[in-house]
């Protein structure tokens, strides 16, 4: 699944650091992997820098006990994503460490593949609201320069203080910047400059400018991001939830479904079966509830619908259990960053009766969408005997869906 496809398309590697143990946010998970509207923070930022197209491969660095973790993020991934990443490697005791392990991989990569990369691009999984505008600065910075980061100016007094907390002098804040990443460097050089920064001992460099910088390169700066914060205490992933909410746009997707009764001794509705003296004709398992609801999900997305991804004249799809057409439709939303608020439900029969069956089906439903009872509304109704669900001719279900996307 995580085969590096096409090394010659995009030729900017970047190594994205996602080995720290950081706790401080509160929650038992290192930031990276904390989930934020939904998705894994690891997630939001590859997704933010595979948007660049000339970025690539991308050589993730992790800590050997989050390997599961780091899968569960690379399923979340469209196909293209995946491809344009290289397998994981272990981090480091420190992030200037990791970096290098990183590195090396890359080096093991290109000599394999006799191939050289010119340049590389560092960034921290934590800052998962890089820009389109900053990585193209970045990009631009690391075919230009051997050693350019991302800076903004302070805005706060900046003040040195003593162990007892007493003020011993304060800094001279024009000369001053805040740091960011992605940090573009020459890859040779930079490589190089890891390798002696970790033969002579040193291990605690807090960014690669300075590994850079002790090598004795000349840095340049280029225009950072305010907006480009670094996750790390439990109040950024507050602020962040909240802006990302802000910037989510609610869509609203309608599905309906009819399946004719035929012989037959169960009927399937929103996942469960259910005796009847009838059956549905189906080229699956005929449930009108999950199959308007597949719909609806897809419908919110602009993203086809059931029969274009599961087409009846697909054989393996012959009495397919419906669930996983829900599940797929879910797994769409989070992919493309999106999250399901709400669905309402409209069974439309005059037999069977939904009522013994709906808090099963509830359930089935909630554990589906992801989404608690409270927000998925289930009902059904009769025609008063009037067209073909009236006359007991066959089931029919609409359902509407609610989900936020990004803009
Ligand atoms: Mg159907």
């Amino acid at each position: 699944m995580m085969t590096y496809e096409n090394p010659s398309r995009a030729s900017l590697p970047l190594v994205l650091v996602a080995a720290g143990r950081g706790h401080r946010a509160g929650e038992g998970l290192p930031k990276q992997y904390r989930v934020l509207m939904g998705v894994p923070v690891l997630v939001h930022t590859l997704r933010a820098v595979l948007r660049d197209e000339r970025i690539g491969p991308v050589q993730c660095v992790i800590h050997p006990d989050d390997l599961a973790l780091y899968q569960a993020c690379i399923d979340q991934l469209d196909h293209a994503g995946q491809s344009r990443l290289l397998p994981a490697v272990s981090g480091g005791q420190t992030r200037q460490l990791s970096v290098k392990a990183g590195l090396e991989a890359l080096q093991i990569r290109a000599e394999a593949e006799d191939h050289l990369f010119q340049s590389v691009l560092v960034h921290d999984a934590a800052r998962a609201f890089v820009s389109t505008g900053l990585l193209d600065r970045a990009v631009t910075a690391a075919h230009e320069t051997i050693a350019a980061i991302p800076a903004v100016a302070v805005t706060d007094t900046l003040k040195w203080v003593d162990e007892t907390g007493r003020v011993g002098g304060t800094a001279e804040r024009a000369r001053l910047r805040a740091v960011q990443t992605p940090q573009a460097f020459g890859f040779a050089a930079l490589l190089d400059a890891h390798r002696q920064a970790a033969a002579s001992g040193q291990a605690d460099l807090t960014d690669d400018a300075a590994v850079m910088e002790q090598a004795g390169y000349v840095v340049s700066i280029f225009a950072g991001d305010p907006h480009n914060i670094k996750l790390t205490l439990e109040e950024d992933f507050r602020m962040a939830e909240a802006k990302m909410q802000a910037a989510m746009i609610p869509v609203t997707g309608l599905g309906y479904d009819v399946h004719a009764f035929t012989t037959g001794d169960h009927v399937w509705l929103g996942g469960v079966k259910i005796a009847h003296d009838r059956g549905v004709r189906a080229h699956s398992d005929g449930d009108v509830i999950l199959h308007a609801l597949t719909d609806a999900l897809l419908g919110a997305l602009a993203d086809g619908d059931i029969g274009q991804h599961f087409p009846p004249s697909d054989e393996q799809w012959r009495g397919a259990s419906s669930d996983r057409f829900v599940q797929f439709a879910v797994d769409r939303i989070h992919q493309r960053g999106g999250r399901l608020v709400h669905v309402d439900i409209t069974l439309v029969c005059e037999t069977p009766r939904l009522g013994p069956h709906r808090t099963e089906i509830l359930g089935v439903l909630s554990r589906l969408c992801g989404l608690p009872t409270t927000k998925i509304g289930l009902k059904a109704t009769t025609s008063e005997k009037m067209g073909f669900t009236g006359r007991g001719e066959g089931l029919a279900a609409q359902a509407i869906a609610t989900v936020l996307l990004p803009d």
